[in-house]
């Protein structure tokens, strides 16, 4: 078998959420999620069994999915999806929008969101398989959503050049992407979007 076959089926990349009874919240990087049925509206998402999201939808049946959009950083990326809701509170100090069930989903790089709760799930070894009836879904923007493959040829980094040298000309937020433009970023300044303070900011180079 030839495994590079497979890298030919698309996939977008996506932001799934969710929230227990008790109050736990995550979100995690996916990339897998069809819709596979209309009457009801039925998608299926597949999350990877290791993550705490997974561990937390099993609990709740309940997710939100946040499509994101071309304008998505890897910054955001990394900050959903190379981190553990086990070690990390993700969305402790986040200002985000909620769904109708309460459930947190990402207000800025995505262009719809999709409520959806789960009738069936399979595990799959390494994924579990959801399958989700839609209960709402909503339009957030008219961006055009990351494919998979965007993400590796656009999105993801690639190795940087000396950073010495060069001139600062804006400071961009690690976390949701918003730049501010001028070379010096005042020490008191929050970001308008996520609300996060000047640590969070990184310099951009001319
Ligand atoms: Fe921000």
């Amino acid at each position: 078998m030839d495994n590079k076959a497979l890298y030919n089926l698309s996939y977008g990349v996506f932001m799934l959420a969710t929230r227990t009874e008790d109050g736990k919240v995550n979100g995690c990087i996916t990339n897998t999620c069809m819709q596979v049925a209309n009457s009801p509206t039925r998608i299926a998402i597949a999350c990877i069994n290791a993550n705490y999201t997974c561990e937390l939808i099993k609990q709740s049946g309940k997710f939100t999915l946040s499509l994101l959009d071309q304008s998505c950083t890897y910054d955001t990326i990394k900050y959903f999806g190379m981190q553990s809701g086990r070690n990390v509170d993700k969305m402790g100090d986040l200002t985000l929008p909620e769904d109708e069930n309460g459930i947190p989903y990402l207000g800025w790089h995505s262009c719809s969101v999709i409520s959806g709760t789960v009738v069936d799930s399979m595990d799959l070894g390494s994924h579990t398989l959801f399958i989700a009836e839609v209960t709402d879904a909503k339009l957030l923007s008219d961006n055009k959503p990351l494919t998979y493959a965007d993400y590796q040829s656009n999105v993801k980094p690639k190795p940087e050049k000396k950073a010495e040298d060069r001139k600062i000309k804006a400071w961009k937020c690690k976390i949701c992407g918003y730049v501010y433009e001028g070379s010096e970023l005042p020490k008191d300044y929050t970001c308008p979007l996520c609300g996060h303070p000047a640590e969070d900011f990184e310099p951009v180079y001319e």
